[in-house]
Parts: structure tokens; C-alpha cells; sequence
């Protein structure tokens, strides 16, 4: 199964459209969506919300984001137990 150049997503068999550059490119298109977002707007998959490029790269970025917030909570913890420590 093919998978479209932009979205990123499977092509459903006997649908979608397959273009060639001139210089010998292939190119596998799910819909008239994707092609015109590609060859007419110049659009970039990674910056367009919805391809599998741009989620892809928001779940790693929400990942990253709940990772560095653990780790802010873990030393604001330890923090708290300090002044309990200075008591003794
Ligand atoms: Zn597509």
C-alpha cells in the first residue's frame, strides 16, 4: 500500500493520484488536498497541522514538555523538604 508524499497517511488502493516531476520524482498523492498543499502553497508537512509529520512531531514536543515538568516538580519537592530539615 502506498503512502502519500505530504500527509503521511496510506493511500486507499485505486484512489489518489500519482505525479512525476521532471526531474524523475515520484510522487504519490492521497487527495487534491495534499497536492495542492505541496505544489501550489509550497507548504512544509512538518508545520501543517493536519499530517502525520505534524503530529508525530507534537507528540514528541508534549512528551519532552511532561518529562522536563516532572523533573521541575521532582527538585520543587525536595525543595519543600529542606526548610522541614533546618527545623532539626
Ligand atoms: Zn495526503
Amino acid at each position: 500500500m502506498a503512502t502519500c508524499s505530504f500527509c503521511g497517511y496510506d493511500i486507499i488502493p485505486t484512489t489518489g493520484k500519482l505525479f512525476i516531476r521532471k526531474d524523475g520524482k515520484v510522487i504519490n498523492f492521497c487527495s487534491k488536498k495534499c497536492e495542492i498543499a505541496m505544489n501550489k502553497h509550497n507548504k512544509i508537512p512538518r508545520d501543517t497541522a493536519w499530517t502525520k509529520a505534524y503530529r508525530d512531531n507534537k507528540a514528541a514536543r508534549i512528551a519532552e514538555n511532561k518529562v522536563a515538568e516532572n523533573k521541575n516538580k521532582g527538585k520543587g519537592e525536595d525543595e519543600r523538604k529542606k526548610p522541614s530539615n533546618r527545623k532539626a
